[in-house]
């Protein structure tokens, strides 16, 4: 079956199930029972999986970054709503069969490797036990003091942090030739791996830009799953190539849309927004 018709087919089955699920809300409404398109939907993709994206932990007016303090009191809310961090392979083990997720998974992962996640992010997460993946760039490292050194990573990977790839020189792929998407992707993960004594399956697409073709070629590569910044959570209906993420931004009210943007998330999953 074509991807196309695949995809008609994945539009049409999930109108199917809104109308059912609303369906079933309001036959079972009069009975005060909470069936409705949500859990249908649940039944079908399995679990849901948030994964949040960040980027830099400091106090520069940076759409991008959140300062420390209101990323101290994310995790904590997290904490305190019986969130469970996991790793990129708990994840993995999750979505295959392989392995059982604990309840709120939840996955935390940086983008672009920032020195301010090892000064001010990484602290707060120790502290608090709670796991997180960076996504970096390997031509950055030890080249500009922006970026995590090879000393930090390997700090960080034995208190929690996984560390895997944001390609070698983060240009955004759509605008390469296939050779040099794969030199991108290849050269990235054979550098961490020698550098951090562990395989390195994982992908972050750099400015979130991906494509089937792109997907192949990760895939070609030896990753086994890859993250976009498409706005979503994961299940069992993922794509493991073009995984979804909650981003975290930094706004006038930063704590107050972190809450919101946990809290609507089964609403807008309700209508089958964002894996479509
Ligand atoms: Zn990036």
């Amino acid at each position: 079956m074509s991807f196309l018709k695949c995809f008609r087919w994945r539009i049409l089955a999930k109108l199917c199930l809104v109308v059912i699920g609303t369906a079933a809300a309001v036959l079972l409404s009069d009975n005060g029972a909470q069936i409705g398109a949500e859990a249908i939907q649940d039944i079908e993709h399995g679990k849901k999986i948030l994964v949040l994206n960040y980027h830099k932990v400091d106090n520069s007016f940076n759409s991008l970054a959140i300062p420390p303090e209101d990323f101290r009191a994310q995790m904590q809310f997290l904490n305190e709503q019986g969130y469970h961090t996991i790793s990129p392979d708990e994840l993995y083990a999750g979505l295959t069969g392989k392995g059982e997720l604990p309840q709120n998974p939840v996955l935390i992962t940086f983008d672009d490797g920032y020195r301010d996640n090892y000064t001010n992010a990484y602290p707060i997460l120790k502290e608090l036990h709670m796991k997180a993946t960076i996504f970096v760039v390997p031509g950055f490292t030890n080249v500009n003091k922006n970026y995590l050194t090879w000393d930090q990573m390997l700090e960080m990977e034995q208190n929690g942090i996984t560390i895997e790839s944001h390609t070698l020189n983060h240009k955004a792929l759509e605008g390469l030739t296939d050779e040099q998407i794969r030199t991108e992707l290849r050269d990235s993960k054979q550098r961490l791996e020698e550098r951090l004594g562990h395989s390195v399956e994982f992908l972050a697409y750099p400015t979130g830009t991906y494509n089937l073709h792109i997907a192949g070629l990760a895939q070609e590569a030896g990753y086994i799953a890859a993250f976009t910044v498409k706005y979503g959570n994961v299940d069992l209906g993922s794509n493991i190539y073009a995984l979804e993420r909650v981003p975290v931004f930094r706004t006038e009210h930063t704590m107050r849309d972190f809450y919101e943007r946990l809290q609507y998330r089964p609403i807008l999953e309700q209508f089958g927004w964002k894996k479509n």
